[in-house]
């Protein structure tokens, strides 16, 4: 928990958030500004401020976070058309929130490359 984090409020359910899944490690909810019909963030529990500072000690984390992202969108009937599972590391890629997270995007085509 890193006092200044909002994922680490919304894991600790002092802000609200819309939760679609959560366990020990991982927890999804909704973006509050959707860019697709479906869109959540998952991310770990654990504070891991970028991908640059992730250790071994966090592979299965961060293999707990995409397998969760695959239950989800099956439970969101997105297995038959598929999603976009994408995170934006620092400045360049436009990381506004430094505590890892996933964008899982679905529900419509999505374009590619991005921008
Ligand atoms: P970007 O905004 O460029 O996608 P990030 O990759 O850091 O930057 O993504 C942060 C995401 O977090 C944004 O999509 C934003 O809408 C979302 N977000 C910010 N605050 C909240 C919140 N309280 N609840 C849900 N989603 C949030």
């Amino acid at each position: 928990m890193v006092q200044d984090c909002i994922f680490c409020k919304i894991v600790k359910k002092e802000i609200p958030a819309e939760i679609v899944y959560e366990d020990d490690h991982v927890m999804a909810f909704k973006d509050i500004h959707p860019a697709a019909p479906v869109h959540l963030l998952l991310i770990p529990k654990k504070h891991i401020p970028t991908f640059f500072d992730l250790t071994d000690e966090d592979v299965s984390i961060i293999g707990r976070v995409q397998l969760a992202a695959a239950r989800v969108a099956r439970q969101l009937n997105l297995e038959e058309k598929g999603f976009r599972l994408v995170s934006n590391c620092k400045e360049d890629a436009g990381q506004l929130i430094f505590h890892i997270h996933y964008h899982l995007l679905g529900g419509r085509a999505l374009q590619w490359p991005p921008g």
